[in-house]
């Protein structure tokens, strides 16, 4: 059998990558707008930066890393998210040292080893954005905005926004011990993954994704409600900035981040439309992460956003992609001498920036008119004997048939 892609992988086609570039430039345009910086990381790190910066009871380190020895008996891992790297990079190269906050963004491979299915895949795409270095909730409030601007120029607005607060050092031990005490009864019938988190890390229990363990912490005591005065306060800081923005919430204390470093603030932007793969984008406040992995006790707040499921909601939703890109003229020829001629106009224009196209295969005539079509080139210059003498080029409207001639030097602003 001939070898295929690799499960969970995707192969992005010429004819698609169109839409991938649009999202793409946006992504960039928007983060340029919101005063963020790009980092490029390497795509895979030592192993050991996961296991802290993700933590060592979520999904993503204890069931879903791509992980490896390399020659060198290094273990290494494939990215599976972008905070780690960006704050490792952040430490190595003393940035924490410079005027503060750091905004980055970034654009990114990331690798899971998971159940393959529609919007969820073993190698997928996420644009990142980070702001380290302060904690104050105008920062929260802003990387919010830039998920929710962008969410809407790409013609998904109506997705839903979920926030919330998952505390901090102060006051989740008190949550913490109530939710064992409502979980502990029920312990026998909790999935084998959610007994072991049950001492270390109970509140992960809650973003479980088994249908059984969903329906058994039904109930369970939530942390909002167990907020400290400080929490609270930052909580009623980032709803106002939101509702001063006209930015709609719904605020969801069932949002648990899946990652272990998360403070205070948690959101996610959920969709309906993909079924059980809705979140198109999650983040929030990470306060000791930058510590954890080395750094000085500094602050962070972030989101990533899975290019795929955005995608995918976009394709939904009907977003206009517009046309695929075509050449904006393409050339045929009749006879040698004017083969020759159409060469050094077509490499003419192009240097110009005009994107021109010619028949590589050498088809007759005819075969290239065809293929002109194929293309969807929106002119077409035919260059004969005529032309090669006269300098002057019948340019073909391929919408409307209408033919003009113009001079070999005035093509390009013709065009
Ligand atoms: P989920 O709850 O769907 O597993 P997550 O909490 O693991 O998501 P994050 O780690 O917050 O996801 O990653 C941010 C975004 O990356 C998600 O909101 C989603 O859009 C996307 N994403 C995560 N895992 C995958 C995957 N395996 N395939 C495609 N997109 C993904
Ligand atoms: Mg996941």
């Amino acid at each position: 059998m001939a070898i295929q892609a690799p499960k969970g992988t995707k192969d992005l086609l010429p004819q698609d990558a169109y839409k991938w570039q649009f999202i793409e430039a946006e992504w960039k345009k928007i983060c340029k707008e919101y005063g963020f910086k790009e980092i490029r990381t390497p795509m895979f790190e030592a192993t050991e930066l996961f296991n802290r910066g993700i933590g060592d009871t979520t999904d993503v380190v204890q069931k879903e890393m791509y992980t490896f020895e390399d020659l060198g008996q290094r273990s290494i891992t494939l990215k599976p998210e972008g905070t780690a790297s960006a704050v490792r990079a952040f430490i190595e190269h003393n940035l924490y040292a410079e005027t503060q906050p750091t905004k980055m963004f970034y654009d990114i491979p990331c690798f899971r080893y998971e159940k393959a299915q529609k919007g969820r895949y073993r190698q997928f795409h996420q644009f990142g954005i980070e702001n380290f270095g302060t904690d104050s909730m105008l920062a929260d409030a802003e990387i919010i905005a830039l998920g929710y601007d962008f969410l809407t120029r790409m013609g998904v607005g109506d997705i839903e926004l979920h926030i919330s607060s998952v505390g901090c050092r102060n006051c989740r031990p008190k949550h913490r011990e109530a939710l064992q005490d409502f979980l502990r009864p029920k312990y026998d019938e909790l999935c084998e993954t959610c007994k072991s988190r049950f001492d270390k890390n109970p509140m992960r229990i809650l973003d479980c994704k088994s249908d059984k363990d969903r329906e058994l912490v039904k109930g369970a005591p939530m942390m909002l409600d167990y907020l400290c005065d400080d929490c609270k306060q930052d909580f009623e800081d980032l709803k106002s900035y939101l509702d001063a923005m006209n930015i709609k919430y719904v605020v969801d204390p069932t949002i648990v981040r899946g990652l272990d470093y998360y403070t205070k603030t948690a959101f996610e932007f959920i969709t309906t439309k993909l079924g059980s793969q809705g979140t198109v984008c999650g983040g929030g406040r990470y306060d000791h992460l930058i510590e954890e992995i080395g750094g000085p006790d500094m602050p962070g707040v972030g989101f990533g956003l899975g290019k795929e499921r955005l995608l995918m909601l976009m394709q939904e939703c009907g977003f206009d992609f517009g046309e695929a890109p075509a050449p904006q003229l393409f050339i045929a020829w009749i006879g040698d001498e004017a083969k020759s001629y159409a060469v050094m106009l077509l490499h003419e224009l192009r240097s110009q920036g005009i994107s021109a196209e010619i028949d590589t295969k050498e088809r007759n005539f005819k075969g290239q008119m065809k293929f002109a079509n194929k293309t969807g080139a929106a002119y077409t210059a035919v260059i004969g004997e005529d032309e090669v003498k006269s300098n002057e080029i019948t340019l073909k409207n391929m919408e409307t048939g209408e033919q003009t001639k113009v001079k070999r030097e005035d093509l390009a602003n013709a065009l």
